[in-house]
């Protein structure tokens, strides 16, 4: 941030008194910018055994599959903001089941919420930021192309889970995806 968004003047990175950290400071109107974590929501839209991914239109990870999800907007909570981006990136509506995955991705301040839903019919089609929307069984998962290491974790979580009949919650820092040798 280089101008405060208030009045445009110039602004200073420094701790303001009785703070920890440094914030960009306005000298002109005394703003003090916070900067804080995202928020990234999304679910795993299911149907019968199979689950919908979505290719991405977009950058970053343009042309690789991922669950519908995106950034929270200010006034909805966690759950609208699932359904939400599963409608706009896939044309799909899900019930939101149950809370599945909160990982911590603190290296590009991000936290990532993710539900298990249920696919409510299949009319589903690709929305504007979206190739292609599929339903696929695990052995379709096309794993080295999966978006985010976030959602390849997910998923890993995911299918050893229904091996074992049940769906545990998952939580904790990303793990890095593993290098390609
Ligand atoms: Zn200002």
């Amino acid at each position: 941030m280089k101008f405060c968004s208030n009045c445009g003047a110039p602004v200073a990175l420094k701790i303001p008194p009785g703070d920890t950290l440094p914030r960009h400071v306005c000298d002109a109107c005394h703003t003090i910018h916070y900067q804080n974590p995202r928020m990234v929501v999304g679910c795993i839209p299911e149907w019968e055994d199979r689950i919908l991914l979505c290719r991405r239109a977009i950058e970053p990870r343009h042309g690789l599959w991922t669950v519908p999800a995106g950034y929270m907007e200010n006034g909805e909570t966690t759950f609208q903001g699932a359904l939400r981006e599963t409608l706009e990136e896939a044309n799909a509506r899900v019930e939101i089941d149950s809370i599945y995955a909160l990982y911590n991705i603190p290296h590009i301040n991000q936290v990532y919420i993710l539900f298990r839903a249920r696919l409510l019919d299949l009319d589903f089609r690709p929305g504007a930021e979206t190739l292609e929307v599929k339903l696929m069984k695990e052995a379709e998962i096309p794993w080295e192309q999966i978006a985010f290491a976030s959602v390849r974790n997910t998923l890993t979580r995911y299918y050893e889970d229904r091996k074992k009949g049940e769906y545990r919650f998952h939580m904790g820092p990303i793990e890095q995806a593993p290098r390609k040798t």
